[in-house]
């Protein structure tokens, strides 16, 4: 077996990985890097690729696909409801950064149309290679792969969180003997802060803002936190009115589709019937008349209805900006957390509200990147993938110094012989 690394080696972004047996290739993701200009992962012809195996919808997993439906149709393997939040993201994506893109919405159908859905569990075989999804516990739908070829057994954990969180159940692989482990190396440094003592902070925050007459806007990535956010406010009795708004709506009617990828569906659906869905222009505005929290994409402020709501909520002391994800640096949202500003169409606006960051990862820290690692059956070669500057080696040193498994960050561009 064969393993190349077309992207998200010693970065988190663009991911891809090329799994080659006797007579198949497989590709494991093909994502984008999100800048100013999108990069890509690594080409490969797409008449020599047999099949693509796609863990998640995020775009740094997904945004690249639709390359492969230029010319052709190659099997795209995942399961419905991934596919379906796949679609909303690349369809913004499109929207957004069209005039970069080699693709277009109709490359974007044909794709949809060469989906064969694969649920948790089920072996699929493709030439000489079979395959199957376990759960991730990352986003809603997200995957973990586990491929079997030329003898060989390697799993690629995709983006992974083994902690249950209020949507989702957290991932517990049981693959037996590997000879591949391909971990995500995100959080490689730092652990979390452990979710029941997190939601108490934040549940208890937001009460704070909204008893006393202010507004808490959190701006929130559509897909998964915002809906995240919403079964914790209710599972933990948020007893005020709470906004739901942006792409986290569309979002929201897909997974309602697919309940039975949630923990508890039922929580699900009565969050989901607790918040007040915002349908326009004049809703946004009824919003911002009374006390209560926003929930509204994107969850770095960059792009979406959140900036039309920091805009309000930010003039006032009583209210509040509560950041939910992590920041990257160089967006609105990094620079109101640093800086207690935010620049949105080029206007820089001081923002008064108080501005607190709540660490919900939907990655696993540190500490359950090493345990899964542990875990593992047999003594596998480690390839540590996703992460940001430094953080892929640190996992690969300890897992090697630690467990004396061989372990490597690759770079992109890099294949290795199993
Ligand atoms: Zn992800
Ligand atoms: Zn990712």
């Amino acid at each position: 077996m064969q393993v190349g690394f077309l992207g998200g080696a010693r970065e988190v972004g663009r991911m891809g990985i090329s799994v080659k047996s006797k007579t198949t290739q497989l590709l494991l993701d093909y994502g984008v890097m999100l800048e100013r200009q999108p990069g890509f992962p690594m080409h490969v012809p797409p008449k020599e690729v047999d099949a693509l195996i796609l863990t998640h919808s995020h775009l740094d997993h997904s945004g690249a696909i639709p390359i492969f439906y230029i010319e052709g149709k190659r099997p795209l393997y995942t399961n419905k409801l991934n596919l379906e939040l796949t679609q909303i993201l690349i369809q913004d994506f499109i929207h957004l950064s069209g005039y970069y893109l080699p693709f277009e919405y109709i490359e974007l159908k044909t794709m949809m149309k060469s989906n064969k859905h694969l649920d948790y569990g089920v072996s699929e075989t493709v030439g000489d290679a079979s395959f199957q999804l376990l759960n991730a516990g990352h986003t809603p739908g997200s995957s973990s792969v586990l491929v079997e070829a030329d003898g060989k057994r390697l799993l690629f954990t995709g983006d992974f969180n083994m902690e249950d969180t209020k949507l989702l159940k957290g991932a517990n692989f049981d693959c037996g003997d590997l000879d591949v482990v391909i971990t995500e190396s995100t959080y490689a440094s730092e652990d979390h802060t452990p979710r029941p003592e997190l939601e108490e902070r934040f549940v208890g925050a937001c009460t704070d803002v909204v008893s006393k007459g202010g507004i808490v806007l959190i701006p929130a990535f559509g897909v998964g936190r915002a809906q995240e956010i919403a079964c914790t406010l209710y599972g933990n009795k948020f007893k005020y009115p709470v906004v739901f708004d942006g792409m986290a709506r569309e979002a929201s009617r897909v997974i309602m589709n697919d309940k039975e990828f949630l923990r508890d569906p039922k929580l699900f659906t009565d969050a989901m019937h607790s918040v007040d869905w915002v349908e326009g222009w004049r809703d946004r505005r009824r919003a911002l008349r009374n006390p209560g929290v926003v929930i509204s994409p994107a969850g770095m402020l960059k792009g979406g209805p959140s900036q039309f709501y920091i805009s309000k909520v930010g003039k006032k002391a009583n209210n509040a900006v509560f950041l939910v994800s992590f920041q990257i640096p160089g967006t609105p949202g990094k620079e109101l957390l640093d800086k207690g500003i935010c620049t949105i169409d080029g206007k820089v606006r001081k923002i008064k509200a108080k501005v607190q960051h709540f660490d919900f990862s939907s990655h696993c820290g540190a500490t359950h990147l090493k345990e899964n690692l542990k875990k593992v059956g047999g003594k596998p070669k480690v390839f540590c993938v996703h992460g940001a500057e430094g953080n892929c080696e640190l996992l690969a040193k300890w897992a090697n110094t630690e467990l004396g498994l061989e372990s490597v960050a690759p770079r992109t561009g890099e294949t290795f012989q199993i």
